[in-house]
């Protein structure tokens, strides 16, 4: 009787922790702060809220850090690391989810297969936002494969000639002028290829829109709101959904930079509020690291005293408290995650890790 019982409690006992350790992700949530490094974050919460470790990240429950070098430099612009993350493979700067073969501006690489290609070849929903040009590097990694992060023409008509499902479903970010003019300039037509699907504001897409691509031209338009839209258009999908989301977080002008990191995190927060935490991993983290730093400070002042005057345009700043460079940086970044698949973020890891925490939190297998 007695052996029964335990027998019992043992079946129960496995069934729930194994159970739980099989938990698999219905919708994976990837925020990118560009070039948002460990001070960044730190100066960002002392600036935001007057102490560290007070944004809606630090609550998230596994933690790592990230190297960010490329396949021939320690430090990564936004092309290299975001294809890194995306892709699970390391490539040269300039380069937009093209394998190491890739010359920069002069030869095609080996295309590597992204997150959100594995997302639409499984018959997701998926979206990038953006604050950053729609078609600059960091959100065209995840849809675009070119061997110059500048060919923007180039990679906006990548939206329409997908390689895997039938291409991204939803855009939303800046950059509309040049974006047009340069997709026109590469011999396309944007507004046939796109008809029923092209907005130039949020208010402008209708309730019912299932795939909007919208092209703004105001960088600093509300990210929050933007992501609440996404969420609710891509989690229509029974499938699940994948969604980046980019806040550009470089501090040459450092008060935007700070500003930005607040605006990512209230984005966290609000997508953590409208999804289900058994279904959904949510991953925090930054493409590559920047050159800025606190170097003084006490609690009772302002990190920024001297807001109003701060010399943006130099290379480089040394204000009261803080300093920078303007410069990527080659240490590692914070991931923070959290939701199922997120136990899977600890420690020091390489930043093709993320890619492959992604497919494994959806349970699929890497198939180039
Ligand atoms: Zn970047």
């Amino acid at each position: 009787m007695r052996k029964t019982r335990a027998g019992l409690f043992l079946f129960i006992f496995m069934t729930l922790t194994l159970g739980a350790a099989e938990r698999r992700a219905k919708n994976v949530i990837l925020f990118i702060g560009d070039a948002a490094g460990v001070a960044t974050i730190n100066a960002a919460s002392i600036y935001q809220h007057g102490r560290p470790q007070a944004l809606y990240l630090h609550q998230m429950p596994h933690v790592a850090l990230m190297d960010t070098s490329t396949a021939s430099q320690w430090v990564s612009d936004s092309a290299a690391g975001m294809t890194a993350i995306v892709t699970g493979r390391k490539t040269h700067n300039g380069i937009i989810s093209q394998g190491p073969d890739a010359e920069r501006g002069k030869k095609d690489g080996t295309p590597l297969k992204t997150i959100l290609e594995y997302a639409e070849e499984r018959g997701l929903a998926t979206g990038v936002i953006t604050n950053s040009p729609v078609a600059d590097a960091t959100p065209a990694a995840c849809y675009a494969h070119v061997n110059d992060r500048r060919k923007w023409g180039e990679i906006f008509a990548q939206v329409w000639q997908p390689r895997f499902g039938d291409g991204i479903d939803l855009i939303i970010g800046p950059g509309r002028e040049r974006v047009m003019k340069e997709t026109r300039a590469a011999g396309h037509d944007p507004e046939t290829a796109l008809k029923g699907r092209l907005f130039f504001s949020l208010d402008a897409v209708p309730a019912e829109a299932a795939r909007p691509v919208v092209l703004l031209d105001d960088p600093d338009f509300d990210l929050v709101a933007a992501v609440e839209r996404a969420i609710r258009i891509l989690a229509t999908n029974r499938a699940g959904f994948f969604l980046m989301v980019e806040s550009d977080c470089h501090t040459n002008r450092i008060a935007r930079g700070l500003r930005r990191v607040i605006l990512m995190d209230g984005a966290v927060r609000r997508a953590a509020e409208l999804t289900k935490p058994t279904e959904t991993l949510i991953l925090v983290t930054a493409d590559h690291s920047y050159d800025f730093r606190i170097h003084r400070g006490r609690r009772d002042e302002p990190l920024l005293p001297e807001e109003a005057s701060l010399d943006d345009k130099a290379d480089s700043v040394r204000l009261t408290n803080v300093r920078r460079d303007d410069d990527h940086t080659a240490e590692e970044v914070i991931v923070a995650a959290q939701g199922p698949g997120a136990e899977r973020v600890r420690g020091f890891l390489a930043n093709t890790d993320l890619f492959r925490i992604m497919l494994a939190a959806w349970g699929w297998k890497e198939n180039r």
